[in-house]
Protein backbone atom coordinates (compact mmCIF):
# COMPACT_ATOMS: atom_id res chain seq x y z
CA UNK A 1 0.00 0.00 0.00
CA UNK A 2 1.06 3.74 -1.06
CA UNK A 3 -0.49 7.11 -0.56
CA UNK A 4 0.59 9.60 -2.96
CA UNK A 5 0.11 13.22 -2.32
CA UNK A 6 -2.24 14.77 -5.26
CA UNK A 7 -2.49 18.43 -3.98
CA UNK A 8 -0.91 20.92 -1.04
CA UNK A 9 -2.94 24.23 -1.26
CA UNK A 10 -5.40 25.81 0.81
CA UNK A 11 -8.97 24.98 -0.47
CA UNK A 12 -8.85 28.02 -2.30
CA UNK A 13 -5.45 26.41 -4.59
CA UNK A 14 -2.38 28.47 -5.58
CA UNK A 15 -3.30 30.53 -7.75
CA UNK A 16 -5.89 31.91 -5.51
CA UNK A 17 -9.09 33.45 -7.46
CA UNK A 18 -8.70 37.58 -7.75
CA UNK A 19 -5.00 37.66 -5.84
CA UNK A 20 -1.74 39.62 -7.45
CA UNK A 21 0.73 38.64 -4.73
CA UNK A 22 3.35 37.44 -5.79
CA UNK A 23 3.35 33.75 -5.75
CA UNK A 24 -0.30 34.06 -7.20
CA UNK A 25 0.96 35.95 -10.36
CA UNK A 26 3.82 33.66 -10.74
CA UNK A 27 1.24 30.56 -10.82
CA UNK A 28 -0.34 31.83 -13.04
CA UNK A 29 1.90 32.82 -15.43
CA UNK A 30 4.33 29.20 -14.73
CA UNK A 31 2.01 26.27 -14.41
CA UNK A 32 5.03 24.62 -12.67
CA UNK A 33 4.06 26.90 -8.81
CA UNK A 34 0.38 25.97 -8.96
CA UNK A 35 -0.32 23.97 -6.47
CA UNK A 36 -3.63 21.89 -5.88
CA UNK A 37 -5.91 21.68 -3.08
CA UNK A 38 -5.23 19.21 -0.91
CA UNK A 39 -5.66 15.50 -0.97
CA UNK A 40 -4.35 11.92 -1.16
CA UNK A 41 -4.72 8.96 -2.79
CA UNK A 42 -4.21 5.73 -0.78
CA UNK A 43 -3.79 2.69 -3.11
CA UNK A 44 -2.69 -0.57 -4.03
CA UNK A 45 -1.92 -1.31 -7.61
CA UNK A 46 -1.29 -4.27 -7.32
CA UNK A 47 -4.33 -5.58 -5.24
CA UNK A 48 -6.17 -2.81 -7.09
CA UNK A 49 -7.21 -0.83 -4.09
CA UNK A 50 -7.63 2.86 -4.32
CA UNK A 51 -9.07 5.66 -2.04
CA UNK A 52 -9.13 9.39 -2.55
CA UNK A 53 -9.35 11.51 0.70
CA UNK A 54 -10.94 14.93 -0.10
CA UNK A 55 -12.73 15.29 -3.23
CA UNK A 56 -11.51 19.07 -4.11
CA UNK A 57 -12.34 21.77 -7.04
CA UNK A 58 -9.33 20.47 -8.80
CA UNK A 59 -10.09 16.62 -9.32
CA UNK A 60 -10.09 16.29 -12.41
CA UNK A 61 -6.38 17.14 -12.46
CA UNK A 62 -5.72 14.90 -9.84
CA UNK A 63 -7.36 11.61 -10.71
CA UNK A 64 -6.43 9.96 -13.11
CA UNK A 65 -7.86 6.36 -12.25
CA UNK A 66 -10.35 4.97 -13.89
CA UNK A 67 -12.48 3.23 -10.44
CA UNK A 68 -12.48 4.98 -7.28
CA UNK A 69 -13.02 2.48 -4.27
CA UNK A 70 -14.34 5.06 -1.94
CA UNK A 71 -13.74 8.57 -1.28
CA UNK A 72 -13.29 9.93 2.37
CA UNK A 73 -14.68 13.35 3.55
CA UNK A 74 -13.67 15.05 6.45
CA UNK A 75 -15.90 18.07 6.43
CA UNK A 76 -17.69 20.10 3.93
CA UNK A 77 -16.48 22.72 2.73
CA UNK A 78 -15.05 24.22 -0.69
CA UNK A 79 -11.61 21.98 -0.77
CA UNK A 80 -13.35 18.48 0.44
CA UNK A 81 -16.60 18.12 -1.34
CA UNK A 82 -16.75 20.96 -4.36
CA UNK A 83 -14.78 17.85 -6.63
CA UNK A 84 -18.26 14.80 -6.12
CA UNK A 85 -19.67 17.54 -8.40
CA UNK A 86 -17.50 16.02 -11.45
CA UNK A 87 -19.01 12.62 -10.10
CA UNK A 88 -21.93 13.99 -11.69
CA UNK A 89 -23.49 13.30 -15.71
CA UNK A 90 -22.17 16.37 -16.85
CA UNK A 91 -18.28 15.01 -16.26
CA UNK A 92 -17.65 11.37 -16.15
CA UNK A 93 -21.74 10.58 -14.90
CA UNK A 94 -20.01 7.71 -12.07
CA UNK A 95 -21.93 4.87 -10.84
CA UNK A 96 -22.35 4.59 -6.58
CA UNK A 97 -19.12 5.59 -6.01
CA UNK A 98 -19.19 5.23 -2.04
CA UNK A 99 -18.70 8.18 -0.12
CA UNK A 100 -17.34 8.02 3.77
CA UNK A 101 -17.96 10.78 5.95
CA UNK A 102 -19.82 10.93 9.47
CA UNK A 103 -23.34 12.12 10.02
CA UNK A 104 -23.28 15.83 9.57
CA UNK A 105 -21.50 15.88 5.95
CA UNK A 106 -23.82 13.46 4.67
CA UNK A 107 -27.00 15.92 6.04
CA UNK A 108 -24.86 19.17 4.48
CA UNK A 109 -24.36 17.00 1.12
CA UNK A 110 -28.23 16.10 0.68
CA UNK A 111 -29.46 19.49 2.31
CA UNK A 112 -27.58 20.95 -0.78
CA UNK A 113 -29.53 20.45 -4.31
CA UNK A 114 -26.58 20.45 -6.54
CA UNK A 115 -24.78 17.17 -4.32
CA UNK A 116 -28.60 16.04 -3.71
CA UNK A 117 -29.00 15.44 -7.10
CA UNK A 118 -25.39 13.43 -7.41
CA UNK A 119 -27.45 10.81 -4.78
CA UNK A 120 -30.57 10.98 -5.87
CA UNK A 121 -29.00 9.68 -9.82
CA UNK A 122 -26.90 7.12 -7.67
CA UNK A 123 -23.62 9.06 -9.08
CA UNK A 124 -22.46 8.54 -5.25
CA UNK A 125 -23.28 6.24 -2.28
CA UNK A 126 -22.91 8.25 0.94
CA UNK A 127 -22.39 6.11 3.88
CA UNK A 128 -22.09 7.24 7.12
CA UNK A 129 -18.97 6.40 9.40
CA UNK A 130 -19.19 6.90 13.11
CA UNK A 131 -17.80 10.06 14.45
CA UNK A 132 -14.74 8.17 15.94
CA UNK A 133 -15.17 4.65 14.95
CA UNK A 134 -12.99 2.55 12.58
CA UNK A 135 -13.46 1.76 9.05
CA UNK A 136 -11.93 -1.30 8.06
CA UNK A 137 -11.77 -2.17 3.95
CA UNK A 138 -9.32 -4.07 2.05
CA UNK A 139 -6.59 -3.66 3.95
CA UNK A 140 -7.20 0.03 5.43
CA UNK A 141 -8.17 0.79 8.97
CA UNK A 142 -9.35 4.33 8.57
CA UNK A 143 -10.06 6.04 11.74
CA UNK A 144 -11.62 9.58 11.88
CA UNK A 145 -10.02 11.68 14.59
CA UNK A 146 -12.33 14.63 15.72
CA UNK A 147 -10.57 17.55 15.37
CA UNK A 148 -11.36 21.39 15.95
CA UNK A 149 -12.56 23.50 13.04
CA UNK A 150 -15.68 25.38 14.26
CA UNK A 151 -16.40 27.60 11.66
CA UNK A 152 -17.48 25.06 9.06
CA UNK A 153 -21.08 23.87 8.84
CA UNK A 154 -20.25 20.45 9.42
CA UNK A 155 -18.07 18.51 11.56
CA UNK A 156 -14.91 18.02 11.11
CA UNK A 157 -12.47 15.14 10.96
CA UNK A 158 -8.79 14.25 10.74
CA UNK A 159 -8.16 10.79 9.54
CA UNK A 160 -6.32 8.11 11.15
CA UNK A 161 -4.74 5.67 8.10
CA UNK A 162 -3.58 2.24 9.03
CA UNK A 163 -1.92 -0.44 7.56
CA UNK A 164 -0.58 -3.88 8.86
CA UNK A 165 2.85 -1.56 9.37
CA UNK A 166 2.08 2.02 9.14
CA UNK A 167 0.10 4.82 10.42
CA UNK A 168 -0.65 8.04 8.45
CA UNK A 169 -2.25 10.98 10.33
CA UNK A 170 -4.57 13.27 7.67
CA UNK A 171 -4.99 16.39 9.75
CA UNK A 172 -4.94 19.15 7.30
CA UNK A 173 -7.32 21.36 8.43
CA UNK A 174 -7.85 22.69 12.08
CA UNK A 175 -7.94 26.02 14.12
CA UNK A 176 -5.48 25.16 16.65
CA UNK A 177 -3.78 22.21 17.65
CA UNK A 178 -5.14 20.31 21.37
CA UNK A 179 -3.41 18.22 23.64
CA UNK A 180 -5.27 15.19 21.54
CA UNK A 181 -4.34 16.51 18.35
CA UNK A 182 -0.86 16.65 19.43
CA UNK A 183 -1.01 13.28 20.97
CA UNK A 184 -2.59 11.81 17.71
CA UNK A 185 0.44 13.24 15.52
CA UNK A 186 3.41 11.58 17.86
CA UNK A 187 1.23 8.14 17.36
CA UNK A 188 1.58 8.09 14.00
CA UNK A 189 4.39 7.30 11.63
CA UNK A 190 3.46 9.66 8.99
CA UNK A 191 1.34 13.06 9.17
CA UNK A 192 0.00 15.38 7.05
CA UNK A 193 -0.60 18.37 8.78
CA UNK A 194 -2.07 21.84 8.77
CA UNK A 195 0.39 24.22 7.27
CA UNK A 196 -2.05 27.21 6.25
CA UNK A 197 0.07 29.86 7.55
CA UNK A 198 3.48 30.60 8.27
CA UNK A 199 2.36 33.15 10.59
CA UNK A 200 -0.63 34.98 12.77
CA UNK A 201 0.34 38.02 11.14
CA UNK A 202 -0.27 36.50 7.19
CA UNK A 203 -3.61 38.21 6.41
CA UNK A 204 -6.05 40.45 8.02
CA UNK A 205 -9.22 38.20 8.45
CA UNK A 206 -6.71 35.38 10.54
CA UNK A 207 -9.26 35.62 13.98
CA UNK A 208 -11.62 34.72 11.74
CA UNK A 209 -10.07 31.68 10.01
CA UNK A 210 -7.22 30.36 12.58
CA UNK A 211 -5.00 28.05 12.20
CA UNK A 212 -1.98 26.64 13.71
CA UNK A 213 0.75 28.72 12.44
CA UNK A 214 3.85 26.80 11.57
CA UNK A 215 6.32 28.52 13.49
CA UNK A 216 4.19 27.67 16.52
CA UNK A 217 3.61 23.86 15.21
CA UNK A 218 7.47 23.54 15.06
CA UNK A 219 7.83 23.97 18.45
CA UNK A 220 4.68 22.27 19.62
CA UNK A 221 5.88 19.04 17.95
CA UNK A 222 9.47 19.29 18.36
CA UNK A 223 9.58 16.17 20.12
CA UNK A 224 7.38 14.21 17.75
CA UNK A 225 9.35 11.04 16.25
CA UNK A 226 7.12 11.54 13.35
CA UNK A 227 7.68 12.16 9.42
CA UNK A 228 5.69 15.37 9.45
CA UNK A 229 4.71 17.32 5.79
CA UNK A 230 3.19 20.26 6.12
CA UNK A 231 0.01 20.65 3.60
CA UNK A 232 -3.03 22.91 2.92
CA UNK A 233 -0.86 26.05 2.29
CA UNK A 234 -2.49 28.88 1.74
CA UNK A 235 -1.22 31.61 -1.02
CA UNK A 236 0.20 33.98 1.39
CA UNK A 237 2.62 31.39 2.75
CA UNK A 238 6.34 31.91 2.27
CA UNK A 239 7.17 28.73 2.84
CA UNK A 240 6.00 28.35 -0.91
CA UNK A 241 9.08 29.85 -1.61
CA UNK A 242 12.15 27.49 -1.88
CA UNK A 243 14.28 29.96 -1.32
CA UNK A 244 12.72 31.94 2.05
CA UNK A 245 14.02 31.77 5.30
CA UNK A 246 10.87 29.80 6.66
CA UNK A 247 11.33 27.22 4.32
CA UNK A 248 14.73 26.63 5.54
CA UNK A 249 14.02 27.00 9.23
CA UNK A 250 11.14 24.44 8.12
CA UNK A 251 13.92 21.76 7.30
CA UNK A 252 16.22 22.61 9.12
CA UNK A 253 14.09 21.45 12.08
CA UNK A 254 13.48 18.21 10.13
CA UNK A 255 10.49 18.80 9.31
CA UNK A 256 9.21 18.72 5.07
CA UNK A 257 6.69 20.81 3.06
CA UNK A 258 4.35 18.75 1.37
CA UNK A 259 4.57 18.78 -2.48
CA UNK A 260 2.29 16.83 -5.42
CA UNK A 261 2.97 13.53 -6.63
CA UNK A 262 5.29 12.15 -3.38
CA UNK A 263 4.46 8.93 -2.58
CA UNK A 264 5.01 7.53 1.13
CA UNK A 265 5.53 3.67 1.45
CA UNK A 266 2.55 2.46 4.05
ZN1 LIG B 1 -2.08 35.30 -3.70
ZN1 LIG C 1 -11.75 23.57 6.39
Amino acid sequence: MKARILGTAQDGGIPHLGCQCDACTTARNDRSKQRFTTSLKVFDEDKGVNYLFDATPDIRFQVEDTYIDGIFLGHGELGTITGLLYLGKESINANMVPVYCTPSVKEFLKDNYAFRLLIDRNNIVVNDIAENGPVEMMGLTVTPVGVVHRYVPTDTHAFMIETENTKLLYMTDIDYWTEEAIERVEEADIALIDGTFWSEEEIDRYERVPHPPIQESLEKLDGADTEIYFTHLNHTNPVLDPDSEERQQVEDAGFHIAEEGVELEL
